[in-house]
This record gives structure tokens, C-alpha cells and sequence, in this order.
């Protein structure tokens, strides 16, 4: 499902910041081919290409931000419409009743893309506390 991006807005290529041999950053400009979920200023959703739920979307800042333990002050915002973002899609697929929105940081918790994402998992029951 493709979702438009508010007011008529146009998908761009362009980074505030695009860091090279970065799969994410690869696939925000279209190199590496992806699902496209949805799209606007800020953020950009695909669908994770190994799903762990009926709804397995990763939303990632347009700009390059490593992890969550390592944004700065001036990136808050755009940490926030991440999640807004995923907010969105899981009202679109009508699956309020239950969703999870995750980032695992570090490479403990299972972090294995050092381009910041938030995992939207829903559509099933979820299981608390995750493994
Ligand atoms: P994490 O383990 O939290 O870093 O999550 C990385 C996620 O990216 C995993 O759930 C992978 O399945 C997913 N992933 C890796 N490569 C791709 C890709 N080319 N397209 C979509 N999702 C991907
Ligand atoms: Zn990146």
C-alpha cells in the first residue's frame, strides 16, 4: 500500500545528510530497491524485507542519524515524527488495537543497520516482554 504524503508533497532524493555505504541512506534515494510504505519531508517507511508480524514496517529520518544513543538535542523533532509516522501507517492498516513501535539500540539488542529506524510491528498479538 502506498500511502501520499501530505499536501501533494513530491517525493525527493534529497538528503540533509546522505552518508555513504549506508543501506538505508541507499534506499531513502532510491538506489537499493524497497517497498515503498509512505513518504513526506522528514521521514520515509518501507516494508522490512524479512517481516516479523503482519505489519513489519521501518520508518527512518531522512537524514543520517547513526542511533538513537547518538542524536543530538537538534534532531528531537525528527526522532518524534518517526514515531508520528508510524502512528499514521497503523491507523491507515486499521491495526489500533495493538502495535509496537521499537528501536533497538546497540548491537545487543540486535541493531544490525546504523542508520536510526523505528520498527512498526503489528496485525498479531505481541508478546511482553520481547525476547
Ligand atoms: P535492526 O536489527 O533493528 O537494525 O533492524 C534492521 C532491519 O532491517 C531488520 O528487521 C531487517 O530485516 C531489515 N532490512 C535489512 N535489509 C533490508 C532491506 N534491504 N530492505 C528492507 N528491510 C531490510
Ligand atoms: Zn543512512
Amino acid at each position: 500500500m502506498s500511502v501520499s504524503g501530505p499536501g501533494g508533497f513530491s517525493p525527493t532524493t534529497t538528503n540533509d545528510v546522505f552518508m555513504e555505504d549506508c543501506l538505508f541512506c541507499k534506499i531513502i534515494a532510491g538506489q537499493i530497491p524497497s517497498k515503498k510504505v509512505y513518504e513526506d519531508e522528514h521521514t520515509f517507511a518501507f516494508e522490512d524485507i524479512d517481516p516479523k508480524a503482519p505489519t513489519h514496517v521501518l520508518i527512518v529520518p531522512k537524514k543520517h542519524i547513526r542511533g538513537l544513543k547518538e542524536a543530538r538535542e537538534d534532531e528531537a523533532e525528527t526522532i518524534g515524527r518517526c514515531h508520528l509516522t508510524a502512528a499514521k501507517i497503523a491507523r491507515d492498516r486499521k491495526i489500533e488495537d495493538g502495535y509496537r513501535t521499537v528501536l533497538n539500540v546497540g548491537p545487543r539488542s540486535g541493531q544490525s543497520v546504523f542508520h536510526m529506524h523505528v520498527h512498526l510491528l503489528g496485525g498479531r498479538d505481541l508478546r511482553w516482554p520481547p525476547g
